[in-house]
């Protein structure tokens, strides 16, 4: 089995190497770089595709395409919208969607492309062993929608924007672009999200406080998730 674990930043994918071993094969393609790692009995393919939703798409096809990945997990970090979600809280994306698509020009709402659809589902199965894992070891995934867009949020006024047309929980750049690519090749795939910050005039200050530690929060479920997969 193949499975492809894409964060955005470094720093997302720093523990993740750090917790599946030392040794990795480096593969150089598309102006980035694909860790293949023996792990136990598979292979896993760890990339940061750099922030964006179309970083993180070519990420996601060269995974699956190039390198035959058959599952996709993101692990990352993301702003909070919700009142529930605090920093280093841990959350699984139920649906996904891409905030700041706009063709409402022609009637369409918000979010939505023709031949595609506003939500992007993320799949059960992954998503029911995660609450299984997290359930077992005692951890609160809480899950939710998440909204995806080319903008790092940090007002108030952006946040309720996003929160009430979208019904999101918590706001990133990669995650439904990651979600579109799978859903177009059949590839299961889940997204988790540790809070970094809330999306508000302190995002910024907040985010490089936060964003190694709860980068670790995230990337050690996956971690415990690749672990019951196989
Ligand atoms: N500090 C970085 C930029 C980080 S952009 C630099 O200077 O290069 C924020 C990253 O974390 C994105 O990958 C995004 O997915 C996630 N993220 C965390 N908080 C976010 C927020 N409030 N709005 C949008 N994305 C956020």
């Amino acid at each position: 089995m193949k499975i492809a674990v894409i964060g955005a930043m470094n720093e997302e994918i720093i523990p993740l190497l750090e917790l599946f071993g030392k040794e990795f094969k480096r593969h150089y393609l598309g102006g980035n770089i694909f860790y293949e790692i023996a792990y136990k009995d598979i292979q896993i393919f760890v990339a940061y595709s750099k922030i964006g939703k179309v970083h993180a798409a070519m990420t996601a096809s060269i995974l699956i395409v190039h390198f035959g990945c058959q599952k996709v997990l993101f692990s990352g970090v993301a702003g909070a919208l919700s009142e529930d979600l605090e920093v280093g809280d841990l959350l699984l994306a139920s649906k996904l969607c891409q905030h700041d698509v706009d063709i409402s020009a022609f009637g369409h709402p918000l979010g939505f492309i023709p031949e595609s659809s506003l939500y992007i589902q993320s799949d059960c199965r992954l998503n029911d062993l995660a609450k299984e894992i997290a359930k077992k070891r005692g951890i609160v995934l809480k899950e939710g929608i998440i909204a995806s867009g080319d903008q790092f949020i940090h007002s108030l006024e952006k946040k309720q924007f996003i929160m009430q047309k979208f019904n999101a929980m918590c706001v990133e750049m990669e995650g439904a672009s990651v979600g579109v690519v799978c859903h177009n090749f059949g590839i299961p795939f889940c997204v988790f999200r540790s809070i970094s910050d809330k999306a508000d005039g302190s995002a910024n200050v907040n985010f490089d406080e936060f964003l190694e530690s709860s980068a670790k929060i995230s990337a050690e479920f996956v971690r415990d998730m690749i672990d019951a997969m196989i």
